[in-house]
């Protein structure tokens, strides 16, 4: 700390860590290239077809609209009006997640372990204001790479290698040899970041590995960050939906979830996040210190929640109408998944996931890298993918489809795709 009067700059001082940066996200080099693309081909990008980003493309359920109807009209009364909610969401919403996610599943977790939030994008970046600096962090390779742009934000990380690694991560290899679920390391990490169903590679991680996980974790007392967003697209019965279904996990991790692509909320913003009361860190002196009030304080004071009428959206997800209809939302993903899967195969790819998650990975044709595929999708098929090596350098000779799509769409996708004669 810099005291008033002992001033080092005559500027206005910035967090320099937001240069170390790599040239973008992910996404907006794709938005540059599809640019590019649009302003050279105007005829062909009036054909173009996004299976890039995985942004859900179906209304959002009856069940959901009904439930937000009524909630704002509830608004409109004097006795029914509702100013701020909770910070950490509304009783009803905590209480349904509760249920239906974990206790239906013989997990206990308690309706006040879980906050509500806008989104899981923003929760897994801001658990790091609850978390200390020093820590060492594992984060698997290809990745999410919100995971990586917040710790680099906060200042947990040095520079970026040519390569974009950055000095201070833990690297943890996902390949076809280990089926995209990393290796227990040999080192000791306190942090690690888990996304299964997972995004980009669509592998799911077993109960098995998932009891690996939670030991290593366990011995080495570390927090896991699980990121399950994709749960709900899980089909096969043994593979765990929540990490909390490995016993002695709520010592050791806290799981985020999102309404976004089960519900198609991805633009209402609604997710939560669990935070068990029996998970320690350690203060800098040395004392264990549970982070469950620490998140509380954290959500107090920066986030005034998520707004009524969304919160009763979300809890109309868990009635009967709202189940049977993410049901559908779910098969009619899964469905464009198959189809897209398919038409990989038979081009003689290689292809993974697209089972128990909305994304399909599939190994670039033999001579073409990552951006070449994407190149080549853009220019010759008029869509867009997204190259695996935006992922992390593993990611490189791979690329991911996003079954987020109209029937109509994968099925002209297959068909170009087939059409590019690989
Ligand atoms: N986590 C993963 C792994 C994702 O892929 C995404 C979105 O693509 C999110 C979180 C973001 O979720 P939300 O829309 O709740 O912020």
């Amino acid at each position: 700390w810099v005291g008033s009067r002992q001033r080092i700059s005559i500027m206005a001082r910035i967090n320099d860590n937001y240069l170390k940066l790599k040239a973008g996200y992910l996404f907006p080099e794709i938005g540059r290239r599809v640019t590019a693309f649009t302003e050279s081909q105007p005829d062909a990008a009036k054909k173009l077809i996004r299976c890039g980003i995985g942004d859900v493309t179906e209304p959002l359920p009856r069940a959901v609209r009904n439930a937000m109807h009524d909630a704002i009209d509830e608004l409109g009364e004097r006795e029914t009006f509702r100013g701020y909610g909770p910070e950490q969401g509304y009783d009803f919403l905590r209480k349904a997640i509760a249920e239906n996610c974990y206790r239906h599943r013989d997990i206990a977790i308690a309706d006040d372990e879980i906050f509500v939030s806008d989104g899981s994008k923003c929760d897994t970046g801001n658990f790091l204001d609850i978390l200390g600096p020093g820590n060492r962090i594992a984060i698997t390779d290809p990745v999410y790479p919100v995971y990586v742009d917040t710790n680099v934000m906060i200042g947990n990380t040095g520079e970026a290698d040519e390569n974009g690694a950055y000095e201070g991560l833990v690297y943890l290899p996902c390949t076809a040899d280990n089926n995209f679920v990393p290796a227990i390391p040999e080192e000791d990490v306190d942090l690690i970041y888990l996304c299964y169903p997972n995004n980009p590679t669509g592998a799911a991680a077993t109960r098995e590995q998932l009891a690996a996980w939670v030991e290593y974790a366990k011995a080495h007392q570390a927090i896991i960050l699980y990121d399950a967003a994709y749960e709900a697209f899980i089909s096969d019965p043994e593979v765990p939906h929540s990490i909390y279904e490995i016993p002695g996990a709520e010592t050791c991790a806290v799981e985020f979830r999102s309404f976004s692509k089960n519900g198609g909320f991805t633009g209402v913003r609604c997710a939560f996040t669990v935070v068990p009361k029996v998970l320690m860190g350690m203060t800098a002196s040395g004392e264990s210190q549970a982070l469950h009030p620490l998140w509380n304080r954290r959500m107090c004071t920066k986030f005034n929640s998520v707004s009524y009428p969304v919160q009763r959206g979300a809890e109309a997800l868990f009635s009967d109408e709202g189940k049977a209809e993410v049901a559908e939302l779910i098969a009619h993903y899964m469905g464009n998944a198959k189809l897209l899967s398919d038409a990989c195969l038979e081009m003689g790819l290689s292809v993974f996931g697209g089972v128990n998650a909305p994304y399909i990975w599939v190994g670039c044709p033999q001579g073409i890298d990552s951006w070449g595929m994407f190149d080549k999708m853009l220019n010759e098929a008029n869509v867009v993918i997204t190259p695996g090596s935006g992922f992390g350098s593993a990611g490189e000779g791979y690329f991911r489809i996003s079954a987020f799509n109209s029937r109509a769409n994968v099925e002209e996708v297959c068909k170009r795709m087939q059409a590019l004669g690989l």
